[in-house]
């Protein structure tokens, strides 16, 4: 689109929104939509043609009608903290953030539920549900910032979700609204509902199918105890062969967290957890239930522990002590920015067993695109964070760190892993997501999209890579130089 044609559209678009939105719930200026531009993966940014910041579900329906008559893409958004580039601005589209929808509407002690709005924070949920001794398991590490909205979009992870389940085993009912602007619901707040259950169809589907505005959410009880244990090994091999072997002996921790040795040095510097800056790599394991049950899952985990070589080991012995240890992982990422410019964050999976095995492709990797990698994972669930380090105003390096996400990818498809453990596809995986899948697949995707948005006007160009993307990929491969993002905006 020419520069003539783009502010006439824009204006035609800002137009037929001004008529449904009061003059504060939508922004097009250049400099109010700048912050806008990117989302947690801030290689790649997007201005969108406006902002529309609606405060009702009737404002909802009626910019998604206005854009849809229109034929204008919609990008829903929640609190940008993504980490693939879902919530990226289309360059002819409206970005809907659903910031104002944060109001927590039930809690139900009884039930064990929360009623909340889509963009209410993680962590508000469980301080809400505090008094009630309830909490909210799925506990992403961006709890603090990161909505349910967009913690469903993802069907987002964290800690606790190995014994507890991802955001999908944690959600009962999603209400939003179609490309259409027609009301929808997903799931039921009981425990199953009549008809075709399509709740596990939205959870994960990026703001593809639907925007989420309401959510309802199941409650645990917070566990009487918690206790962690520290773990170093002087192996990367024998951690990783430790993690397969705890759950091979049939314990399931509320936590097991893998970091390695660069990543233990960032974050130590960070916030001095008391990490084992000796250690190749340390785990964090963590049993909660009543004290009796604690007592004696410590004790199960720190015999297989040492079976397995750990070189040392230290229990919490307090809950400050507890929060210490997690201090560090849950400082992972913030650590990697004090040592790099930027940082690209993938989350490919891999089955249990073939840890150390990717941990040692990876550390050839960055001999191969000589830039630098701090793994920190989700061990339990055999979901890798590698951090690439990286400086994106260097075009080169940005382009090695590309290359170098992509071969971490499919190594890990290799392994018998997928592209995506938890962050989703976004625009960062898509190359790879044609190599986890055939076209035909790839197309019965489109073919879920066709059924809930025909016109394609929800985040299109994310989650599901085209044809001819994967065609263009393909031939990239087969010359040799893998062109990561080839039609993705640059610096
Ligand atoms: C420091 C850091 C740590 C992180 N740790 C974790 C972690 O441990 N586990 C994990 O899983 N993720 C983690 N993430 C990634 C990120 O926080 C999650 O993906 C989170 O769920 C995104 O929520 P958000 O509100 O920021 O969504 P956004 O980034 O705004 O959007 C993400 C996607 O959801 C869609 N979306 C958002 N709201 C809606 C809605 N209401 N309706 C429809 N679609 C919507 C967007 O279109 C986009 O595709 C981390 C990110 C950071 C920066």
């Amino acid at each position: 689109m020419n520069a003539l044609h783009a502010s006439e559209r824009q204006s035609q678009v800002v137009r037929a929104l001004q008529a449904h939105l009061p003059a504060h719930a939508l922004i097009w200026n250049a400099e109010d939509t700048t912050p806008y531009e990117c989302d947690g993966l801030t290689a790649y940014r997007q201005r969108p043609l406006a902002v529309a910041l609606p405060e009702t579900e009737a404002q909802v329906a009626a910019v998604l009608k206005t854009c849809h008559a229109l034929g204008v893409p919609v990008v829903a958004r929640g609190a940008g903290t993504g980490l693939s580039g879902g919530a990226m601005p289309n360059a002819v589209g409206v970005t809907l953030s659903l910031a104002k929808f944060n109001s927590i509407l039930k809690i139900d002690p009884v039930g064990r539920t929360a009623v909340v709005q889509c963009g209410v924070r993680n962590l508000a949920i469980s301080e809400a549900a505090a008094p009630f001794n309830l909490y909210y398991a799925p506990d992403p590490s961006s709890q603090i910032a990161c909505t349910i909205g967009g913690n469903v979009a993802e069907n987002s992870g964290g800690v606790h979700c190995l014994k507890y389940g991802l955001t999908l085993h944690n959600v009962l009912r999603v209400r939003g609204f179609t490309a259409e602007g027609e009301a929808i619901e997903f799931g039921s707040e009981a425990l199953d509902c009549a008809g075709l259950d399509l709740l596990a169809l939205v959870v994960g589907s990026e703001g593809m199918l639907a925007v989420t505005t309401e959510v309802t959410v199941k409650l645990v009880p917070k566990p009487r105890l918690a206790r962690c244990i520290m773990a170093s090994f002087d192996d990367v091999r024998k951690a990783g062969d430790a993690v397969a072997a705890v759950i091979a002996a049939g314990i399931i921790p509320a936590g097991l967290e893998m970091m390695d040795k660069p990543m233990t040095a960032a974050v130590e510097d960070f916030v001095r957890a008391g990490y084992d800056l000796e250690a190749e790599a340390i785990l964090l394991c963590e049993s909660d239930g009543t004290p009796e049950e604690v007592e004696e899952e410590i004790g199960r985990m720190s015999a297989v522990l040492r079976d397995c070589g750990a070189t040392a080991l230290s229990v919490s012995r307090d809950e400050d002590e507890r929060l210490k240890f997690w201090s560090g992982r849950k400082n992972a990422f913030p650590a990697s920015g004090r040592i790099s410019p930027d940082y690209m964050c993938l989350d490919s999976t891999i089955p249990r067993k073939r840890l150390a095995d990717i941990l040692l492709a990876i550390q050839q990797m960055e001999k191969k695109y000589n830039l630098r990698c701090c793994n920190v994972f989700h061990a339990g669930d055999g979901n890798l964070h590698p951090l690439v380090l990286f400086d994106a105003n260097d075009p080169d390096e940005l382009h090695r760190c590309e290359l170098f996400g992509a071969d971490i990818l499919e190594t890990s498809v290799a392994m018998g892993g997928t592209v995506s453990g938890e962050h989703g596809v976004g625009v960062e995986k898509l190359n790879s997501m044609c190599v986890q899948f055939t076209a035909e697949e790839n197309e019965q995707m489109f073919g879920v999209k066709r059924a809930f948005d025909p016109a394609g006007l929800l985040n299109p160009g994310k989650a599901i890579p085209t044809l001819q993307r994967c065609a263009e990929y393909g031939r990239e491969v087969v010359r040799g130089g893998r062109v990561a993002h080839p039609d993705l905006p640059r610096f």
